[in-house]
């Protein structure tokens, strides 16, 4: 059966990365990228309010360049980021539609639905009033992008069944990482009967640079094909997808992305096969087994922010990349209204309530040696 944005190319340019030069947008090179992009058949870009300058430099390289009909474009509502009012929050779609010079988008989406975050768009009806905008044919399609759980995914479906698409982050070694829970929550969104767009298929560019036993598998099936290609082709290679966001930083990049995706099938059963031994050499490597069910924050007299750090821990010990590590493990607890690992006072209370019996006490201690 088709289904919204079937005929849409799988690979969509996510412009959350844009190139830089002196600090600023590289408005040229954008261009160019844009150019390569549109020549080689694809047509669907991702923006959003919350992406300093990405609106405004995709008006000068892509909207003010090309009819209008030549391109879809996305751009997202972030309620939650500063508004104390519905105005506040309503206003910043006539600042996507000032800053884009698009007229009207082609996709619309509440801005990463989850945890603490909905309730901003609860509080402000912003539910009626994405479709009030779509009756006025200034949004052709409504959905969300989501981080949580899949429970909480089927209830925010269920609420809304008028939402018609949603973003997901899915990615190989995502697939069955309970932190991220990608396959659950894609097959939340599937049998909602909810078409799937996909972001972070290379998750923020770790499986450009997976772990050398990874690489390696994938070196040695297609040693012409990048490790990063492998990452998009499998998440283009779902069922359901609209398109697949890449976020593209460079001309070079999009040369890459654009030599596998043009008229790209999907993996064939022997490729599929390849990923499936990528992601047992993932699950070989000795990582914290957090499921991130918070049991343990529950019974935490000092609210510490453990499932994230050992999540942050994690990522270190996957992708050795500390500044990204550092991020997260900011980002998820101190972003998230919890204590660092640094204030536990080892009671012992959380080890009590950890279903996976980790040492809770000893490894908040690492996460403090390597990240704090
Ligand atoms: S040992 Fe530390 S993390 Fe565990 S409950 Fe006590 S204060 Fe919280
Ligand atoms: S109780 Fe254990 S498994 Fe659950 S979040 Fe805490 S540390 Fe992770």
């Amino acid at each position: 059966m088709a289904y919204l944005g079937e005929s849409i190319g799988k690979l969509g340019f996510g412009l959350m990365r844009l190139p830089q030069k002196d600090g600023v947008i590289d408005v040229e090179q954008t261009k160019e990228m844009v150019d390569l992009f549109l020549e080689a058949g694809f047509t669907y870009f991702d923006t959003a309010w919350a992406y300093a300058g990405s609106e405004d430099a995709i008006r000068q390289a892509l909207v003010e360049r090309y009819p209008r009909e030549r391109f879809q474009l996305a751009t997202k509502n972030a309620a939650w980021i500063g508004c104390k009012t519905r105005e506040e929050a309503v206003a910043q779609f006539d600042t996507s539609l000032k800053q884009t010079g698009a007229g009207y988008f082609d996709f619309y989406l509440l801005h990463n639905i989850g945890e603490g975050r909905t309730k901003y768009f609860d509080d402000f009806d912003m539910w009626s009033w994405v479709q009030e905008k779509k009756k006025e044919g200034l949004i052709k399609h409504i959905g969300f992008s989501f981080h949580s759980t899949p429970e909480a995914l089927d209830e925010v479906l269920n609420q809304h069944p008028e939402m018609e698409f949603v973003q997901l982050q899915i990615n190989y070694a995502d697939w069955e990482n309970p932190a991220v829970q990608s396959r659950a929550c894609y097959e939340v969104a599937r049998k909602h009967g909810k078409p799937v767009i996909i972001m972070e298929p290379i998750k923020g560019g770790m499986l450009a640079n997976p772990p050398e036993s990874v690489a390696e598998v994938l070196k040695n099936a297609e040693p012409d094909s990048s490790v990063a290609s492998w990452a998009v082709r499998f998440a283009a290679s779902l069922d359901g997808v609209i398109t697949v966001l890449s976020g593209m930083s460079s001309v070079e990049q999009m040369k890459d992305n654009l030599s596998y995706m043009k008229g790209f099938q999907g993996l064939n059963g022997e490729q599929q096969a390849v990923i499936a031994k990528a992601q047992e050499e993932l699950k070989k490597i000795p990582l914290i087994p957090c499921t991130t069910c918070n049991y343990c924050a529950k019974v935490c007299p000092k609210n510490i922010g453990i499932s994230g750090s050992f999540t942050a821990m994690n990522l270190l010990t996957l992708y050795k990349d500390k500044a990204f590590a550092k991020h997260q493990e900011e980002w998820l607890v101190g972003g998230h209204g919890k204590n660092h690992a640094d204030q536990c006072v080892k009671c012992g209370k959380c080890e009590e309530a950890c279903p996976q019996h980790i040492k809770i006490r000893e490894n908040l201690e690492k996460v403090c040696e390597a990240l704090l």
